[in-house]
This record gives C-alpha cells, sequence and structure tokens, in this order.
C-alpha cells in the first residue's frame, strides 16, 4: 500500500492517468469523503476495549463532558453483581476538545468490568494479566488468512499461481506465494516483509511460550518461511530487490483474481524497478531468518543469510532518515547473526549518522521541544512518516544494547532520552489520549490548518490532507512508537516509556474519539473494512484514525468503503505483535539479545 499504489485506487473513480505522469509526480490533494466523518457527540465514555493489567495503568476518558459528570462514574464488576465503585474523573484540557480523565490504576482485582454514566455503559473490559497477550494468536492468525499462492480454506480457492511476468520482457518468472499486502491482492515487498520482521520479533520476545494455546514457535516459523519463499524469488541476478508483484502504478489491470494459469490474458505483473529502501528490509529480514533456523535447518539459513550478503554488497547504503535507519537494523542484525565486526561497524557508524541528524536546540522561537529529527543531511525539513517515525529511535536503543560497552553508547542513549523527554514527553501531554503527533512544522507549509505550538513551530496529529494526494491513518505511527517506547522502558528501567507505549496502542484498541476497535474481531464499532476481496478478516488491523484539513480525527464510519481510514494493511499488524511481544516479556527478550551479542549487559 505504498503512494504509487494508492494512487492507483483513484482509477476506480476517476478517468485513468498515465502511468508515466503517475510516477513522475505527486499527484495533487483532492478532498476525500471521510474527511466529514469526524467522531459524534457519543459515545462519551473511552477506553481500552480489551482491558488493562491489574498492575497497569488504567484511563476512562469522558468527551465532550456536562458539568454535572464530574460528580461520578459508576464501575462494577458485572460478573459479581458487586457494589459499584465511584469514579471521579477530572477535567482536563486537551486538543480534540476538553474531556474528563479518571485514573483507576488501583483496581487490581481480576474481572470483567463496565463503567456507567447516566444512560450509557462503556465497553466491558477485563482486568486480567493476559489482555494483551491473548491477542497475538489473532494478529498473527491474520497472516494466514492474507496468504497468496495456496488455498486458504474459509477465505478463497488457490489464487495467483500464475504470478508473473516482468513488466519490462515479458518473461514469465515464478513468483508465487508471500502475502496478499491489504485489502486488495497485491504483494508489494517493502511492506510485507514487515510481517516476517514482525513475526520474528514476536519469536524472539516471547519465544515458544508467545501463544498460550501451545502453538510454538513451529507455527511463527510455518508462517515467515511461506511468505520468504516469495521474497527470495524476488532478488535479481544483482543482489537487488525487485519492488513488487502485481502492485500496477498504471490502473487496477493487476488487482484482481486470475485463472491461475501460466501465459494467459490475465497474468499479473513483476516491477522490477529496485528500490533502496526495499532491499534495506530485505537484508533486515534475511538475517532475522537465517538466526531464526540456524538450528532447525542449516542449509536454509545459510541460503537467507547468502542472500542478505549478497544485497548488502551490493548497496552504497545512503539516503535519508528512515533508509539509514534500516540500513542500520540491517547491519544490526546482520552483526547479530554473523557476529562479523564489519557489519557490527556499518552498524554503529550509520548509528552515528542518525545522531548527526537529529535536532539537538530549540529552534523557531521556542523552549518546549527539540531532539526531532531532520529529512536528510540536505533536508532541515522536520522528518515526518507515516510508520517509520519511530525507527530512528530504535535503532540507537538496539545498537546501545548490543555494543553497550561501546564509546559511542552514551550519544546513543543521550540521543534517545532527548527525544523521548523533550519531544515525546511534552507533545503527547497535549492531548488526554497521549498519542505521538504525527510531527512538528515551521509554519504551515499545506493550505490547512496547522495546530499552532509555540514560535514559529506547529504541529499536527494526522498527515496533512492538503499536500498531496495519498495520506492515511495512522495506526503503525502509533505502533511504531509503541515498539521504541516499550524498548526504551526495558533500557532504562522506566515504567514512564511502558504506559505511554500502552496509550499508543489503547487508541488502536478503542481509546480514541470514536470509541472504535480498529482490529477486526476485537472490541465493539469496528468500522467494516475496507477489504474488497475477502472481506472481514479476523486480526486485521486498519489504517485507523487520520485527520482533516482542520487535523480532527476522521474514520470511515459509514461505509464508504475509504481505503484511507478504513484498509488493512501488513505494517499495522506486524508492529503490534512486535509491540506487544516486546511489552510483554522485557526481561527475557533481553537476555535472548544479550546472547546473541555476546557483549551485553544486564540493564534491568
Ligand atoms: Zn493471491
Amino acid at each position: 500500500m505504498d503512494r504509487r499504489r494508492f494512487l492507483s485506487y483513484l482509477a476506480l473513480a476517476t478517468p485513468a492517468v498515465g502511468a508515466a505522469q503517475r510516477i513522475s509526480a505527486v499527484r495533487p490533494p483532492q478532498a476525500a469523503r471521510v474527511e466529514k466523518y469526524t467522531a459524534g457527540s457519543t459515545p462519551r465514555l473511552v477506553l481500552n476495549h480489551l482491558g488493562f493489567l491489574p498492575r497497569g495503568r488504567k484511563v476512562l476518558i469522558v468527551r465532550a463532558p456536562a458539568s454535572s459528570d464530574a460528580s461520578g462514574c459508576n464501575l462494577r464488576d458485572i460478573g459479581q453483581f458487586s457494589k459499584p465503585i465511584l469514579l471521579r474523573p477530572e477535567k482536563v484540557i486537551s486538543d480534540f476538545g476538553d474531556c474528563l480523565v479518571a485514573n483507576f490504576d488501583s483496581l487490581e482485582k481480576e474481572g470483567l468490568y463496565q463503567i456507567t454514566l447516566g444512560e450509557e455503559g462503556s465497553v466491558p473490559f477485563f482486568v486480567r494479566p493476559d489482555v494483551w497477550r491473548r491477542t497475538l494468536p489473532k494478529g498473527v492468525d491474520y497472516f494466514k488468512f492474507q496468504r497468496c499462492g495456496m488455498e486458504v480454506p474459509n477465505f478463497h480457492s488457490a489464487c495467483h499461481s500464475d504470478d508473473a511476468r516482468r513488466r519490462d520482457t515479458g518473461e514469465h518468472l515464478d513468483v508465487t506465494g508471500g502475502w496478499h499486502d491489504a485489502g486488495d491482492l497485491r504483494k508489494p515487498m517493502y511492506s510485507t516483509m514487515q510481517i516476517g520482521i514482525g513475526l520474528l520479533q514476536l519469536a524472539r520476545n516471547l519465544g515458544e511460550n508467545w501463544d498460550h494455546a501451545g502453538s510454538g514457535l513451529a507455527r511463527l516459523h510455518e508462517e515467515v518461511r511461506w511468505g520468504n519463499r516469495y521474497f527470495l524469488k524476488m532478488q535479481d541476478s544483482d543482489g537487488l530487490i525487485w519492488r513488487d508483484t502485481a502492485c500496477d502504478d498504471a490502473g487496477q489491470n493487476d488487482n484482481h483474481w486470475t485463472d491461475n494459469r501460466v501465459g494467459s490474458s490475465d497474468d499479473r505483473y513483476i516491477d522490477v524497478r529496485k528500490p533502496a529502501q526495499t532491499s534495506a528490509i530485505f537484508v533486515v529480514l534475511q538475517a532475522m531468518v537465517a538466526s531464526a533456523f540456524r538450528k532447525s535447518d542449516p542449509p536454509y539459513a545459510e541460503r537467507c543469510l547468502a542472500a542478505a550478503m549478497r544485497c548488502w554488497n551490493a548497496c552504497t547504503r545512503a539516503g535519508d532518515l528512515y533508509d539509514m535507519s534500516w540500513w542500520a537494523l540491517a547491519g544490526l542484525e546482520l552483526y547479530r547473526t554473523t557476529r562479523r565486526a564489519e557489519y557490527g561497524n556499518a552498524a554503529r557508524s550509520l548509528g552515528t549518522e542518525l545522531v548527526s541528524l537529529q535536532n539537538r536546540s530549540f529552534i523557531g522561537s521556542q523552549r518546549i521541544i527539540r531532539g526531532f529529527w531532520y529529512t536528510s543531511r540536505a533536508d532541515s525539513t522536520p522528518a515526518t512518516h507515516w510508520g517509520f517515525a519511530a525507527l530512528p529511535l530504535l535503532v540507537l536503543l538496539e545498537l546501545s544494547e548490543v555494543f553497550s560497552d561501546h564509546p559511542d553508547a552514551g550519544r546513543w542513549r543521550d540521543a534517545v532520552r532527548l527525544h523521548l523527554d523533550e519531544y515525546v514527553v511534552p507533545m503527547t501531554s497535549r492531548c488526554a489520549y497521549r498519542i505521538v503527533p504525527f510531527g512538528v512544522f515551521t509554519g504551515s507549509p499545506t493550505p490547512e490548518h496547522y495546530r499552532p505550538l509555540a514560535g514559529e513551530l506547529t504541529y499536527r496529529y494526522f498527515m496533512p490532507v492538503r499536500k498531496e494526494f495519498w495520506w492515511v491513518g495512522l495506526s503503525s505511527h502509533l505502533e511504531g512508537y509503541a515498539v521504541a517506547l516499550a524498548l526504551a522502558a526495558r533500557v532504562f528501567t522506566q515504567n514512564g516509556y511502558r504506559d505511554l507505549a500502552y496509550r499508543q496502542l489503547e487508541w488502536i484498541m478503542g481509546a480514541n474519539p470514536f470509541g472504535a476497535c480498529l482490529m477486526t474481531g476485537e472490541g465493539l464499532r469496528n468500522p467494516y473494512p475496507y477489504s474488497r476481496f475477502v472481506g472481514q478478516i479476523p486480526g486485521g488491523i486498519i489504517n485507523g484514525i487520520g485527520g482533516n484539513t482542520q487535523d480532527e480525527p476522521v474514520l470511515d464510519t459509514e461505509r464508504v468503503l475509504d481505503w484511507r481510514t478504513g484498509e488493512y494493511w501488513s505494517p499495522h499488524n506486524a508492529f503490534y505483535i512486535w509491540a506487544v511481544s516486546l511489552l510483554e516479556a522485557p526481561a527475557r527478550s533481553e537476555a535472548g539479545i544479550a546472547l546473541l551479542s555476546g557483549s551485553h549487559t544486564n540493564q534491568t
């Protein structure tokens, strides 16, 4: 679901635009129907639909409060018919409208609860130790239902066994397998490879017992292996990685079921362009696969490692903040797998580059925030990204764990602290939901509302919608920050970061102005997903809440099949299982990393 592919969705509603135009130019912005779907006056009671950990933070938000609401809400255990507990929410000045907030952290007794205020009842929610853990199998099974190249019983018959032909020469190559990426049937590399990374992070963090039902590591490894058959086939002879199968920049022509016969007219195409970031993500994944399969299948592990090294050697490893972040992770994962100094040196050097791109002084005539990142050496615009904004943070945290004794480790940790304490904490404090905004800006770079911060600096919670045609809801952005915050909590032994990580995930699970859970099969008020071929998929997470020109939250609650907010997408599920697994087992996974790096000291 990258931006060029999204451009092709437009073909559904408007006259087609030539491929060259789509590729060479950013399509101008266009008002989207979903922009008017702001949150209504109900529900007024919003909280995480999953519930809360017995010893975790527990927050209820009362939207659009009446003056009488502060007198209290009733909290009761609906399985015990016991006397209700009175909560007294307090007024909070917040973006998205002032509200009341009640903390009920002291409620540690396990049970199924509900909060009522007047006539309204909240979504019933659990207090139990596995509120998050029990969602992991669902988040993982989503990928199985998105498999391409086989029959998925109850979802779709065997598909796309005729993938695909080269766009440039027409030659047929076997690139069957992989996963459908989103609410469509396409197979871009850079986003579907994140599925493999998410699954292996889950395996790394929680090990054999990740699923309380006992499916074990075999389940995760089988899924990774399924997708990786396709990924390995997408490596060109020069070591670089082709961009996608069936994304079809020219329109909707490849987004269809096929007759599964090679050579017929409905065969789909391989886009043989080779973007650098796709190669970087490939190296990260293959190095992780090599490590995961080293004992169970050494020849396979060797094959994946060889593929990773060929790709690494074929690349120059330059680019913007996010390219360099992926390359740093690639070096780090190769180092973890091989222990070769060259990869460790490269990862550290890229980490130093990332630090050099950090804003360290107060700019824009204000002294409220600093520590964000610039886009690149050549571009001092504050960096923003739909899903990778927390990646530099994650890289520096991982470097500081793996190379904890290195002279630069202190600088990496300082950069992380600067970003968290002087950017993330003050920015998330402006809103009762505590979500990390999309980014900061200087002034108003596009013709729409940018929230004043101080001095010349402004911010938006959501992507600008008058910058270009492509924008989406920010589930991955928040989940990515949840990953980084969870890791920061472990590195710095700070529960505050951990609490903030959960708040990002709680937004996904219903603690948002719509009171809508964004994972199918959990919670309530789930928008019907933009999933045009197989409908609802249990465990699938949608793009989620975006903004309009006023930066108000918007979500397709009217079933207009809005892809910007309603579409499933691989990165959302990948970041989700990564974040939850980190939050579930910090101590154990750290020990695992120490074992891998051979140079780590315990910090928790
Ligand atoms: Zn398929």
